[in-house]
């Protein structure tokens, strides 16, 4: 084989993967087959459970890489579809929790399509009247490139999102290019660091300097910070150092299903109080 044929054959079979996986989703939406995934999110100082990510995962048997599925339906347009199923999911979640007794606040991912789909955002609140959640339960997690892709228009619309109750997090915080003039007046009550800065403290390098300086511009700008991929005690002590005390990574939990975080939660509050 020349180099090529070679090229030819292995972007043959790159153009059938993504077939294939256009295909598993579609039908993860027709069969309403997706699977629910919640991390939780601590508050160290008090072991308080400050709320859950909720992440999506396509059926058993499906590629298990969450986040190439993701890209790939962004990229594809199919994204908003996922985003509204799981929205109605995880609220119909939150209510099911709340009568078993369980009040939990959770959190839900928004693409930069999602954010400017203005169908979906109004649907949003609907979702949560119908189910009798308070807005304020969830947190819209949006990644920095998302809101900078179309600044002016993002930031109004997280604006009125706000005003309805969501609570706003700046995602994947510090891989993008933020703009700092715009970075000032993104509505976010929350800053999440990018688990990369957060995997870099144990690097060969040790470094946290990024760490500290996105803690400090989190600070300035009246921002909760949470720190993403927390997996050892390394991490957990210069995080608690450089001030940032909100974890979430698999040093608190793995991404769990629905009833393994019912189970979870409660063995946390008895080994917490
Ligand atoms: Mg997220
Ligand atoms: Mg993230």
């Amino acid at each position: 084989l020349d180099a090529y044929s070679l090229f030819e054959r292995e972007y043959e079979s790159e153009a059938e993967d993504r077939i294939r996986l256009f295909g598993e989703i579609r039908h993860a939406i027709v069969q309403d087959e997706f699977e629910l995934y919640f991390q939780p999110k601590v508050h160290m100082p008090t072991g308080r459970i400050v709320g859950a990510e909720t992440l999506v995962r396509l059926h058993k048997g499906s590629s298990p890489q969450v986040s190439r599925f993701i890209l790939f339906a962004e990229q594809v347009g199919i994204i908003t579809d996922i985003t509204s199923w799981v929205f109605n999911h995880a609220v119909a979640q939150l209510a099911a929790w709340r009568d078993e007794g369980l009040e939990l606040s959770i959190s839900v991912n928004l693409s930069a399509r999602d954010i400017l789909n203005t169908k979906l955002m109004g649907e949003l609140l609907a979702r949560c009247e119908e189910r009798g959640i308070s807005p304020e339960r969830i947190t819209l997690e949006i990644t920095e490139s998302a809101i900078m892709r179309q600044a002016d228009k993002v930031i109004a619309i997280l604006g009125r999102l706000r005003e309805q109750g969501f609570r706003i997090s700046l995602d994947d915080f510090g891989t993008g290019y933020s703009s700092l003039s715009y970075l000032k007046q993104v509505p976010a009550d929350e800053l999440k660091i990018d688990q990369s800065f957060v995997r870099a403290i144990d690097g060969p390098d040790g470094d946290d300097t990024l760490v500290g300086l996105i803690v400090d511009i989190g600070n300035k700008l009246g921002m909760k910070i949470i720190a993403e991929g927390v997996e050892t005690n390394l991490h957990a002590e210069r995080l608690l150092a450089l001030g940032c005390d909100t974890f979430q990574g698999y040093m608190i939990s793995r991404p769990l299903p629905a009833h393994e975080l019912a189970a979870w939660h409660h063995h946390w509050v008895e080994t917490h109080r």
